[in-house]
């Protein structure tokens, strides 16, 4: 028996943000970043929409990118004292998945940060509220995900939290939000929604039902990618769809070992030593994406979803191993084209600190709740291993 669960309502294409003046409630408590959704006017909008609507708005500003236990605890707090019957989350990745974990927070205050991290053990929410996402970026899908990514900072790892009753009731996927992302931010969001597609095809709990989305999604990212990076707004549309549809895949078919990785060395790497650029989640995908399908491709499962998807592609090879070949060629080249590092050490992370620091790193992603859909297992040595080659641009022949 499997399970398949979306939103009850997903909005889409121009001016689906309207759709706010259709919720029913008294109290909406918008939660949003660090001022993008406000510079452009995105937020006045949807405070607007939902004052229409009859309710009283509250806001939870400044959420941080890779938001910390302490922002969920803290907009907890000032949700239990406002009592929202409506949480609208606005705006990328991080605003989104905050709010998740605070509606946990807020609903069962008694509840522990350590208990929401044991995949699928939520208490039962929407006893207060319930939940409407606004995605601004078009890559982490938060907008239709049963998952939550929260940063314990004192540990230096991102916990994905993962539950169905986290999947939100509403999902307004408007392309006019995803205009204002900055080119890298599309580059990086983009390959996190590829990498989404591609993980949730091989998972071992793909089914019919996500392998249709995976694979439209995927040729939709092929179609529009690069255009987007590239700013043209018919493909940020496209895009926008795209990695909804990817995240309607991933969150029913889970993902694999390029986000164990992306997860445990999200928070612990920077560009150079000393500065303090975080490396991004699409662009963690992006540069492992690659070695992880050359290291699953020795499953013959895996070699054969992989080579689907490169004939769905149109590519080309007169193998197996050569269709797969191909595909790991055109990740590598939309790296390239969108200027997106090829390894780790590319990308400015220190030598002396990834080999200090490799082999924990290697642990913490084999025990990441995504390690277990992956199409092949993997110990700690051997994660150590791909890390390496990740970091030195070296072939995975293992
Ligand atoms: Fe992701």
């Amino acid at each position: 028996m499997a399970r398949f669960t979306l939103p009850r309502d997903i909005y889409f294409g121009e001016n689906a943000m309207e759709n706010l003046k259709n919720l029913q409630g008294k109290k909406a408590t918008v939660v949003v970043g660090g001022g993008s959704m406000k510079k452009y006017g995105f937020l006045d909008k949807a405070v607007t929409y939902l004052k229409e609507a009859g309710m009283e708005v509250d806001l939870i500003e400044g959420v941080e990118p890779d938001p910390s236990v302490e922002t969920v605890m803290k907009g907890a707090e000032k949700m239990r004292q406002f009592g929202p019957d409506w949480i609208v989350a606005i705006g990328g990745g991080s605003p989104i998945d905050a709010a998740k974990a605070m509606w946990a927070f807020y609903e069962y205050p008694e509840v522990t940060f350590e208990s929401l991290c044991i995949p699928f053990n939520f208490p039962m929410l929407r006893t207060k509220a319930k939940f409407c996402a606004i995605s601004s970026t078009s890559g982490t899908a938060t907008e239709v995900t049963a998952f939550s990514v929260i940063t314990d900072y004192q540990k230096g790892i991102k916990y994905p939290l993962a539950d169905f009753n986290i999947t939100p009731d509403v999902a307004i996927v408007d392309p006019e939000l995803a205009m204002t992302m900055p080119k890298k931010l599309a580059a990086h969001t983009g390959m996190d929604a590829l990498t989404h597609a591609i993980e949730a095809y091989v998972s071992t709990a793909a089914s019919s039902y996500t392998d249709a989305l995976a694979m439209k999604a995927i040729e939709m990212v092929a179609a529009y990618l690069p255009a987007s990076y590239r700013g043209n707004k018919e493909a940020r549309a496209q895009m926008h769809d795209a990695q909804c549809l990817a995240g309607m895949a991933f969150s029913n078919a889970l993902l694999g070992i390029v986000h164990s990785m992306a997860h445990k060395t999200g928070a612990v790497f920077h560009e150079g030593a000393m500065a303090n650029q975080h490396l991004p989640h699409g662009c963690a995908n992006a540069i492992y994406l690659p070695y992880v399908i050359s290291y699953n491709a020795h499953d013959p499962r895996a070699a054969k979803r992989y080579a689907e998807i490169a004939r769905m592609l149109g590519l080309t090879g007169g193998s197996e191993k050569a269709l797969v070949e191909s595909l790991r060629k055109l990740i590598a080249d939309y790296n390239t084209q969108m200027e997106i590092p090829h390894t780790l050490q590319e990308f400015g992370v220190d030598e002396k600190e990834f080999l200090e620091k490799v082999d924990a790193i290697a642990a913490n992603a084999v025990a990441d709740a995504c390690t277990g859909s992956n199409p092949r297992e993997i110990t700690p040595a051997v994660m150590a291993q791909l890390l390496t080659c990740a970091y030195y641009g070296r072939e995975v022949d293992f």
